[in-house]
């Protein structure tokens, strides 16, 4: 341990000497990045909290930092949001960029910046910079360049991340027309796995919520079948269905684009098939807001690839190319969160130099993007008789097959494209039409733009 402190007290002496600072905006190998971290969090101890949600293969910490007024406190009716980068592990940018924000975000708040001071005060932010740490470290240490296009993309199992969440989509894909499309974790490929019945089980003693009960029972029923959930996806499944995350984005890199549900195509067509969700137009919303605060992604000719056209930047992933087992999609379907995927340039990891730019690029499209966790609607649902939280009760859009589930506080988001449209609650899922009130969702410019609806039932 000694020797650990030394190594690093070495390090950074060494680093200093060179003009450098853990701060600085480069590549940060895991020790560098943990460090990284603990020094915002010194920075701002009353304005963040560093966590792990696990540990890798190799056994390194899955590292989050939380960011807003009140870390590590459930607080009524404000939302959580994430950013995942690094999942695939020689995909680099994502990750600085989360450290930069961290870093950038404390210090702009404790210099009294308003409009940080605001997302702050309102959202629970939570940023894991890098979900591979094991590939990272693969990919970091390849001794010549240029680096092999997929080196260190998988875990150091050699699993790919981003294929080994439970495939939901092919749930969904069996679901009739009309019937509801979310929260299929109830139903889904738990069942193939005890560790993860047992998973389910805890959440469940925990967040009731989550599931209702006879599809508890369901979800912890034994069914022999083993398909191998890695760690580092255990670890995130497990934080997905345990916080209140109501929008997300995965970073990636490899092309430049945002991508939005579905992922995976349900006829089987590998590129080209628009799979739409029922979400479709407010993903599209979704997706926009951060191509279009890009200073570039929204443009014409952006495409890593010259065959592929993105309209304004954003694609459905089916229609890119079909990924079953990914991890936007089980947001999507097992929980109340929405997640896009976002492409960040064509080079993966690209020279250290070339870091400052990426955050010009990206810096307002970051926070464009954070500040839709405030789009919609919301409020709170509580039993007409007792004034108790409605937990599990469903909310509904008319015509919307995607439902979200009250909390185990009796709140909801409900994230929504500006327009018109009709909402309702219930608690057995059967909606009558009389029970739906109209609401007008306005263009949304972050915190406060929200339309509050409560309900008892
Ligand atoms: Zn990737």
């Amino acid at each position: 341990m000694g020797r650990g402190i030394i190594g690093i007290c070495l390090s950074l002496f060494v680093q200093l000497a060179m003009g450098q600072s853990y701060l600085d905006m480069r590549h940060h190998s895991y020790r560098e990045m943990k460090e990284y971290l603990r020094l915002v969090n010194n920075l701002c101890p009353e304005q963040s909290r560093l966590y792990s949600i696990g540990k890798s293969v190799q056994g390194r910490d899955l590292l989050v930092l939380e960011l807003g007024s009140t870390p590590g406190q459930d607080q009524l009716l404000k939302p959580d949001f994430k950013y995942v980068a690094n999942m695939h592990g020689n995909e680099v940018v994502g990750k600085e960029l989360l450290l930069w924000l961290a870093h950038y975000m404390c210090q702009e708040y404790k210099a009294g910046n308003q409009e940080i001071q605001l997302l702050m005060n309102t959202t629970r932010i939570h940023l894991l910079p890098s979900m591979n740490p094991d590939g990272y470290e693969a990919a970091l240490n390849y001794p010549r360049e240029p680096k092999p296009y997929t080196y260190g993309r998988a875990n150091a199992n050699g699993q790919d991340l981003n294929r080994n969440f439970p495939d939901l989509d092919a749930t969904a894909c069996q679901i009739p027309n009309g019937q509801r499309t979310d929260h299929l974790s109830r139903v889904m490929d738990f069942r193939r796995e005890q560790r993860s019945a047992m998973l389910a089980r805890s959440i469940f003693q925990e967040y009731p919520e989550s599931f209702s009960k006879d599809v508890y029972s369901a979800l912890t029923k034994r069914a022999g079948e083993t398909e191998e959930r890695q760690p580092e996806t255990e670890a995130v499944m497990n934080w997905i269905l345990r916080h209140k995350f109501v929008l997300s984005a995965n970073l990636h890199g490899g092309d430049l684009v945002a991508n939005y549900p579905y992922d995976a195509s349900c006829n089987g067509q590998e590129m080209g098939h628009y799979q739409k969700s029922p979400d479709d137009s407010t993903f599209r919303y979704l997706a926009s807001s951060y191509s279009m605060a890009h200073t570039r992604m929204s443009k014409k000719g952006q495409a890593c690839d010259p065959g592929e056209k993105f309209a304004n930047g954003i694609t459905n992933g089916a229609d890119w190319y079909s990924v079953p087992g990914g991890m936007q999609d089980f947001n999507y379907l097992a929980s109340n969160c929405f997640e896009i995927t976002l492409e960040l340039g064509c080079d993966k990891f690209p020279k250290e130099d070339t870091l400052p730019t990426y955050w010009g690029e990206n810096k307002n499209a970051l926070l464009a993007f954070m500040s839709k966790v405030h789009c919609g609607v919301y409020g709170l649902v509580v039993d007409a008789q007792t004034g108790a939280p409605a937990t599990g009760a469903v909310v509904v859009i008319k015509g919307n097959s995607h439902g979200i589930t009250v909390t185990k506080n009796g709140e909801y988001f409900r994230l929504l494209a500006p327009g018109d449209y009709e909402i309702a609650v219930s608690l057995d899922s059967n909606f009558d039409d009389d029970q739906f009130f109209p609401i007008t969702v306005p263009e949304c410019k972050g915190p406060g733009y929200a339309v509050r609806k409560d309900f008892k039932i």
